[in-house]
């Protein structure tokens, strides 16, 4: 029996069998990152009284955000999810029509197109970016035409913080005068031969959700350059309300409009953005010191004409050279309080989508097999790099039963 005591109200010996190490604090796979505007700014949101879903801080966010990503109009919505929806609607799909998906992504990417009774038809990944092939875009787009029956749109997802292939994914639909419906919830700040995410469809879907690179806690953001298809959004998303003293209703709407004390601290978090980009692309660079040396494992490509915000670091792992599977690893950390989660599962084969077709799909499931996304959020220290780091590092030794191959981080820096 231990001496040990424990602190406190109880003064019951511990037992050997309980004698854990301490539990290190939690390492969240893309926890929220507050600078201390948004309080600022929330509080004026409360002086002022303006606690509804509009206000001069929805107005402001919106002018501010569309700004951001390159000019055009926005509207601030309760969710990216509410955004694509919206936006799926503004582009006319209805029930019957095909919409075509990347096929490693979130499922929010493809339920919205369901949501409007249309089917969605996903495209393989490509290894260069992850993003959706365009070859495959390609052939998919010339089979539709041969067939006679177009899809009413492309949505492409810009995945893990870096744009798709624009220049030819819009040639391709530019030819076939298909809309593209750019997904950037995962994009936000990053750049594609300069021009930042967001500017590369019709439409543009954003999300502020409490693991993306700014946050709101929840919300989402339409873009567009059509004011029209803007203000449109907002009447869609206010329930749209016909123009009468009285409440009249013409068309189905919904109620999507985001918060004006979520805009407040939206508004805050846009300011640091800049700042946020860098820290994970800095988080990016020390892992790739730390890891990738060791055998089987590879980085997410940065795709040529790319900036990527590194908004998740994903590296895949080959079992045969690393000696340890993804899952082993991805264990590993959890057992030392780390949160790493497996590389999305694709959407053609997600169970709600069952029947739907895809062309393609090896290259989206071997990443879905192999790919791991260590914890990336821009408040980590370099300490906490070096925890998860470890982790990984001490899996392949395990499992090579070598001598440490690299030494510690710190001692070569
Ligand atoms: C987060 C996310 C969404 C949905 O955004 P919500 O704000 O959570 O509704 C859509 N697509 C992708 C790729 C995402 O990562």
């Amino acid at each position: 029996m231990s001496t040990l005591m424990r602190v406190g109200a109880s003064l019951a010996p511990i037992t050997d069998t309980e004698r854990v190490r301490p539990a290190l604090p939690r390492i969240h796979l893309s926890p929220p990152h507050m600078s201390g505007a948004e309080l600022d700014l929330l509080s004026e949101a409360f002086a002022s009284n303006w606690i509804a879903p509009l206000g001069p801080h929805v107005d402001a966010f919106e002018r501010e955000f569309a700004e951001a990503v390159g000019g055009g109009y926005a509207a601030a919505v309760v969710s990216g999810t509410a955004a694509l929806h919206l936006a799926l609607r503004l582009l006319g799909v209805e029930r019957g029509d095909e919409v075509l998906c990347s096929s490693l992504t979130f499922c929010a990417s493809a339920t919205p197109i369901v949501f409007e009774g249309a089917t969605p038809v996903f495209l393989d990944a490509a290894r260069a970016s992850w993003n959706m092939d365009p070859g495959l875009l390609e052939e998919e787009l010339r089979a539709c035409a041969q067939r006679g029956r177009l899809p009413r749109a492309v949505i492409v997802v810009d995945l893990y913080g870096q744009c798709a292939d624009y220049e030819r994914i819009r040639a391709a639909c530019a030819r076939y005068e298909v809309p593209v419906l750019e997904d950037a919830a995962e994009g936000l700040g990053a750049t594609y031969r300069g021009r930042p995410a967001g500017a590369f469809g019709e439409l543009a879907g954003f999300s502020f959700n409490g693991n993306k690179i700014i946050t709101t806690s929840g919300g989402g953001m339409l873009v567009g350059q059509d004011r029209r298809l803007i203000d449109r959004a907002r009447f869609l998303a206010s329930q749209a309300r016909d123009p009468k003293p009285h409440y009249q209703h013409s068309q189905l709407g919904y109620n999507y409009r985001m918060s004006n004390l979520l805009a407040a601290v939206g508004r805050g978090q846009l300011r640091v953005l800049p700042d946020r980009v860098a820290a994970r692309r800095r988080n990016f660079e020390r892992y790739r010191a730390a890891l990738g040396e060791l055998p089987g494992v590879e980085f997410m490509p940065e795709a040529p004409g790319c900036r990527s915000t590194r908004w998740l670091t994903c590296l895949t792992i080959d079992p045969h050279l690393f000696g340890a599977s993804r899952e082993e690893v991805r264990l590993a950390l959890e057992a030392e309080n780390i949160e790493a989660r497996p590389v999305w599962k694709p959407l053609h084969l997600q169970p709600v989508f069952d029947g739907c077709r895809c062309r393609g799909g090896t290259v989206a499931e071997d990443l879905f097999e192999r790919g791991l996304c260590l914890p990336s959020g821009s408040s980590l220290t370099a300490a906490d790099l070096e925890r998860v780091s470890a982790v990984v590092r001490r899996c392949y030794q395990a499992a090579s039963g070598k001598k440490p191959l690299l030494p510690p981080l710190t001692a070569r820096q």
